[in-house]
């Protein structure tokens, strides 16, 4: 990894915690729709009877909803994805959210216009991560190898999501904790360190 080398084209993120501020509560949605403690939500939903399954994701909509209409950004997202689409790179989203409310999310933070639609993927498109099969339809869509993208987001999930495809891996922490440090090839505070050069070649993704 050089200063000289060029930046990945294919950039991937995570939507809630990470182009936008947290929001999700995901205690009090577990504890909304009864769901036990430390229980992946998707999952657990997954398991359950067809029409029970049906109606707890229908109150699970509305909760997002609510919350997709309320959106954030985090600080310096529209500058980043400017400046990875003015560089000619490729911008898509991964979520375990629905995809309609991933987009009212992106045109409520106004960055949707830098997105193409197809490549937003909800929980309807795509296996929820951990599962890479999302990062993997989107490479796919841009005819790009794994080693030409990047995977960013905050959480576990999206870290183990990249790993799994085999992309570089960014762990977006305004905390500064990091409690990942194996799953994650960089960590940074700011997404803004992702487009400042000074940042240097730690943050800077390259080849
Ligand atoms: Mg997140």
């Amino acid at each position: 990894m050089t200063d000289a080398e060029p930046l990945r084209r294919g950039w991937i993120f995570d939507l809630d915690g990470t182009l936008t501020r947290p929001q999700h509560d995901f205690d009090a949605i577990r504890l909304e729709l009864g769901i036990p403690n430390g229980e992946p939500i998707l999952e657990y939903l997954a398991r359950l009877p067809v029409t029970e399954a049906a109606r707890l994701h229908r109150r699970l909509d509305a909760i997002e909803l609510e919350l997709a209409t309320a959106a954030q950004p985090q600080p310096d997202c529209a500058a980043l994805l400017e400046h990875l689409s003015g560089a000619g790179c490729m911008l898509g989203i991964l979520t375990r959210n629905s995809r309609s409310n991933a987009l009212r999310c992106l045109e409520r933070i106004e960055v949707m216009h830098l997105f193409d639609p197809a490549c937003i993927l909800g929980r309807e498109e795509a296996p929820p991560k951990p599962d890479p099969g999302g990062i993997l339809s989107l490479l796919g869509g841009w005819q790009l190898g794994p080693d030409a993208a990047v995977m960013v987001g905050d959480f576990r999930f999206d870290l183990e999501a990249g790993r799994a495809a085999g992309v570089r891996t960014v762990h977006f922490d305004p905390s500064g904790r990091f409690p990942w440090p194996t799953l994650a090839d960089h960590c940074i505070r700011s997404l803004a360190d992702l487009i400042e050069p000074e940042a240097g070649a730690r943050t800077r993704i390259q080849h």
